[in-house]
């Protein structure tokens, strides 16, 4: 019996890469029609097909992983297949990666709607030697029938037609399996006040879980009271019980799983738990700086010898040449000192990008924000918010531009908000240089710390601000775990390289240019060149500000000046603390000049330098960065101050701290 004349229709949905379009090709030949979706600009195929004397109207939805409505994809294929229009959904599954697409099933199954399950890349699951039990797997899956098929040797189309046609009527049950027994009576009850308000409505259980996950669309289409069920959120609950199912059906139907993947399982046991995934994250950071400090220094040592040469051959060259003391002074204290300084710790910023080019090459990135998304959830932002937060190890400014991929501008400012507090690159030769004067083998320990403490504040920021949000959000993450690889050599050079020559770039250009001005602010003042930068336009402003900083034990001009010519870039810290100190140390160490200068800067006073460092204002591309991101000047500014007041507040409760312990 046809009830369509004019056939009826058929979606695919599936996740992305699963093959629905090159399935959806191979069953309709080139009958098709194009169009997009209305009001957006997603592309929308439907093509025909007879078979058995029915006329199918196949339509190819977006790739999608879950049935909320966080993105365009999801929202398009949602409203699709709620549409009462469609009669089947087939759902396409990437059969070589079962695990992940499951998620996706559940829900649909959940709908009650008539499905049939595409089971596709067959062809690569018999290449990889796995096993699927076709016998167990639908019995798990409320019994719909699932079809082996291979889209690209068009493998078991005919028979993904029968189904369809014959399954058109077979209405599943909507329950695949049980929920915890609160979760289940509230489904029950939800199910009932539905079912008296809205009697025709056809997915009543899936309606009741998106209703108990909070889902904004489903309560405004069908509003009904659900105060007194639904007191939150159980989204967590709900997506933990389906993964969990997921594991049963895994283990009871797939056989011979290819070793990469169980090699990928074993690891993540470890990686991606739930409690040992943070230690093991902070474990594999702590082994980069290491490498970092260890490697880089001796490297470092080196380069700094050659500079010392550079140096000193410049300076007898210009006095042979009876160049002017001034111009000697710009050139060898200035920007010799200057840029060459920057260059020294090359090494350390190479070793860190290589480290954190692999760590992200091999796979291990995308685990860390999977694992921080319970911590993440509770401070009010998605798992989502970390991986900005990680790309600011890097560069803050690159950070500041991923915050795009989160879903709302609150979340998006947030995360702007506290990825600033990540120690980014150009904070490891502050570290280096005061941690090394003053920590001497706790330096690398002591370094690490500020990476620990920048992601403890950001953290506390966020927790902070979640307190007083009257909005809160929920989220159900959903990142796509990729199998670990090897890293690419090629892409691994590729990145370092490009991030060297960013750092090469700004010590050309900005640093070379704060160097000078610098250097100019430090050697005139009032009355013309001065000898003693203590009265050049910059010790004089400088020494103005200085004794606001006396609770973060920085009461002293230099400090001012290095960490407002910072701003500029942060490595700039660097190079002015010393080109300041350089006169006073009088041949020896920097570390004899700081001390011949100010006796009483101890070790206390340096961890407040480097926590001062790590919490103010970023530099100036990363403001410029913020504001064009954030489009808000006012934002911009609330950043820029409220990143100089947690430097102080931390600072100086850090310095008051240190002081008890350190003399
Ligand atoms: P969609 O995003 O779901 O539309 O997926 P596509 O149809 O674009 O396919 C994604 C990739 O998987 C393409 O490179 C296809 O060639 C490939 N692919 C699709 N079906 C099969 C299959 O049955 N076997 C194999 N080996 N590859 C397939
Ligand atoms: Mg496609």
């Amino acid at each position: 019996m046809n009830n369509h004349p004019n056939g009826f229709h058929v979606a695919f949905v599936g996740n992305p890469n699963c093959g629905k379009t090159t399935l959806f090709n191979a069953v309709t030949g080139s009958k098709l029609k194009v169009a997009n979706w209305p009001g957006v600009t997603v592309e929308k195929k439907e093509g025909t097909v007879e078979f058995e004397n029915e006329k199918l109207i196949l339509i190819d939805t977006p790739g999608i992983y879950s049935l909320s409505t966080y993105t365009i994809e999801e929202k398009v294929t949602r409203n699709c297949i709620l549409d009462d229009d469609i009669e089947v959904i087939v759902n396409v599954v990437d059969a070589s990666n079962l695990e992940r697409n499951l998620y996706l099933t559940l829900q649909l199954l959940e709908l009650g709607k008539p499905i049939v399950m595409a089971l596709n890349m067959m062809d690569v699951v018999e290449e990889r030697g796995m096993e699927i039990d076709l016998h167990r797997f639908p019995e798990m899956l409320c019994d719909i029938p699932v079809v082996p098929v291979s889209a690209i040797k068009k493998r078991g189309l005919d028979i993904l037609l029968h189904a369809i046609v014959h399954h058109k009527e077979a209405v599943t049950l909507g329950e695949v399996f049980s929920y915890s027994d609160e979760l289940e009576d509230k489904i029950s009850k939800l199910e009932v006040i539905m079912g008296a308000k809205y009697p025709n409505h056809s997915s009543a259980r899936w309606h009741a879980i998106k209703l108990l996950e909070d889902d904004e669309e489903v309560m405004s289409e069908h509003p009904i009271d659900v105060s007194r069920i639904v007191d939150k959120s159980y989204a967590r609950e709900i997506i933990q019980a389906k993964y969990s199912y997921i594991d049963g059906i895994i283990e009871e139907c797939l056989f011979n799983k290819d070793a990469k993947a169980a090699q990928t399982d074993k690891v993540d046991k470890i990686l991606t738990h739930p409690i040992l995934g943070v230690p093991c994250f902070l474990l594999i950071m702590a082994v980069v700086f290491l490498l970092t400090f260890t490697l880089g220094d001796f490297i470092k040592g080196y380069l700094e010898i050659l500079l010392g040469f550079l140096q000193d051959g410049v300076s007898a060259a210009f006095e042979a040449a009876h160049v002017a003391e001034w111009l000697k002074g710009l050139v060898v204290d200035g920007i010799i000192a200057g840029v060459g300084g920057i260059l020294t710790f090359l090494p350390n910023i190479v070793i860190l990008f290589i480290a954190l080019a692999i760590l992200e090459d091999s796979g291990y990135m995308a685990r860390v924000a999977y694992v921080m998304d319970g911590i993440m959830g509770k401070l009010g932002l998605s798992g989502r918010a970390f991986l900005p937060m990680i790309l600011g190890f890097g560069c803050t400014v690159p950070a500041i531009m991923a915050t795009r991929a989160l879903e709302t501008t609150k979340d998006r400012r947030k995360t702007m908000l506290i990825t600033p507090f990540m120690s980014c690159s150009a904070r490891l030769p502050i570290y280096v240089l005061i941690s090394g004067l003053f920590f001497g083998k706790l330096a690398p320990l002591v370094s690490f710390l500020m990476y620990v403490l920048g992601i403890v504040i950001a953290l506390l920021t966020a927790f902070i601000l979640n307190i007083f949000d009257k909005n809160k959000n929920t989220y159900n993450l959903l990142i796509e775990l990729p199998e670990y690889k090897r890293p690419n050599m090629r892409s691994i050079r590729i990145y370092v390289w490009n991030k060297v020559k960013d750092y090469l770039t700004k010590a050309g250009t900005t640093i070379f240019i704060a160097s000078i001005i610098v250097w100019f602010l430090l050697n005139v003042g009032t009355h013309g060149f001065t000898e003693n930068a203590s009265t050049s336009f910059a010790g004089f402003a400088a020494q103005k500000i200085a004794p606001l900083l006396a609770p973060c034990g920085l009461n002293m001009w230099e400090f001012v000046v290095a960490l407002i010519a910072g701003i500029s870039a942060k490595e700039v810290v660097v190079t002015s603390i010393s080109v300041l100190f350089s006169s006073a140390a009088a041949g020896g160490s920097l570390l004899d000049g700081i001390k011949n200068v100010y006796p009483m800067f101890t070790a206390a006073n340096a961890l407040a330098l480097m926590v001062f460092c790590l919490l103010y204002t970023p530099c100036i591309a990363t403001i410029a960065t913020i504001k064009k991101e954030s489009e808000s000047i006012k934002f911009t500014l609330v950043s820029i101050v409220f990143q100089i007041l947690v430097a102080y507040g931390v600072s100086a409760l850090v310095f008051n701290l240190a002081r008890l312990f350190i003399r």
